[in-house]
């Protein structure tokens, strides 16, 4: 059965109720993951171990009317949430407007951005401004020499300014990423919980995923994130009741911390039948799965909105050949090289 196509109508398209975007496992996709450059400044151990790389033939970066164009598209289709980012989002020179337009899209009630931090303190009012409702900070050790060591940057004390700064503007929710590395900055756990005893945040130990530019290192570093729900449990920390509709993140809290704790392990059984991510390269490939062996070319039905009915019938056709789960556990991580490259 192709999708539970009555379940849910969105905005109309001419005289025609428009079903949710589904897939044949009646999966929804209401949460857009955007990637707006591949360009970033950091080199993290993980992702860009020899920095940015602009390859010969790439495509232009989306611009603004096609950003615009592609997300009003995907809203009449059940997209609510749209996350920015890239490679690194606030290298965009035109990142507020994006904001702007993204926020102002009839049928997306939430806007967030993933970044590194480092633009952030001049641009945070601003984008609070235009729109931004959360934002999540990559902050992999909480010990300066790491952080540099992991990232290729002296600026853990910048990045955590960034959340502070964060914290202080009233953003709906902030959030840090850790990418969990074994040898690295798996000793850290006591670190951030004393960290975010006072703090509203929620921390993110993410699961480290292999592509194909970390092959070795992922051999070396990656540590499961059941050690770490192991870790949690052993210090009084208890998991939040779930439900389907939940994020991949495993949230633990407890008593006396104002901030969480999630874990996001890609690795663990059941990942994937909660999927509700689409995700759209800073180049305007269509992905409907992060580890999957195919991008799609939207590029042609994004530059005018006139294309919208297009753009829409091609991306539920993508969508109806989703498989139904990655496969990063017989090592196949699809077509991807780094997760620079689509946003994670
Ligand atoms: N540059 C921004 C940043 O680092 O927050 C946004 C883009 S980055 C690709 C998005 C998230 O993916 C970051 O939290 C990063 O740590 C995470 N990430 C990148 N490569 C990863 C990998 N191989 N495994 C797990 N997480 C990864
Ligand atoms: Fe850049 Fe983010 Fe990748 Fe680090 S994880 S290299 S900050 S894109």
């Amino acid at each position: 059965v192709h999708g539970n196509v009555t379940a849910s109508l969105n905005l109309e398209r001419g005289s025609v109720l428009l079903p949710s975007l589904s897939d044949s496992f009646n999966r929804r996709f209401s949460y857009l993951r955007l990637s707006v450059t591949d360009r970033c400044q950091f080199q993290c151990n993980y992702c860009l171990p020899s920095g940015y790389a602009k390859s010969t033939d790439a495509q232009p970066e989306l611009s603004l009317t096609e950003i615009q164009n592609g997300v009003a598209a995907l809203a009449d289709l059940g997209v609510q949430k749209v996350r920015l980012t890239g490679g690194e989002p606030l290298l965009r020179g035109d990142i507020v407007e994006i904001v702007h337009a993204v926020s102002r899209v009839p049928g997306i009630d939430e806007v967030a951005m993933t970044t590194n931090g480092v633009r952030f303190s001049v641009l945070a009012s601003a984008l609070r401004e235009a729109g931004l409702h959360s934002v999540n900070i990559s902050v992999d050790s909480l010990r300066p020499e790491r952080f540099a060591s992991i990232c290729g940057r002296s600026s853990l004390s910048e990045t955590l300014s960034a959340v502070e700064l964060a914290l202080s503007l009233g953003f709906k929710r902030v959030k840090v990423n850790a990418v969990l590395l074994r040898d690295i900055n798996d000793d850290e756990l006591p670190m951030y919980m004393q960290w975010i005893k006072d703090r509203p945040i929620v921390v993110r130990f993410i699961e480290l995923m292999e592509t194909a530019d970390n092959r070795e290192f992922f051999v070396k570093h990656h540590l499961s994130g059941a050690d770490l729900m192991q870790k949690l449990s052993n210090a009084g920390w208890s998991p939040r009741s779930r439900n389907r509709l939940d994020g991949p993140a495993h949230e633990y809290f407890a008593p006396g911390y104002l901030g969480s704790v999630g874990v996001i392990s890609a690795y663990s059984h059941g990942f994937c039948q909660s999927c509700n991510r689409v995700r759209l390269t800073s180049r305007g490939e269509l992905r409907t799965c992060l580890f999957g062996e195919q991008t799609h070319s939207l590029r042609a039905w994004l530059k005018a909105p006139d294309q919208k009915a297009a753009l829409q019938d091609e991306i539920r056709r993508h969508f109806l050949d989703k498989a139904p789960s990655h496969r990063l556990a017989e090592r196949s991580y699809g077509n991807v090289r780094h997760l620079a490259e689509m946003g994670g």
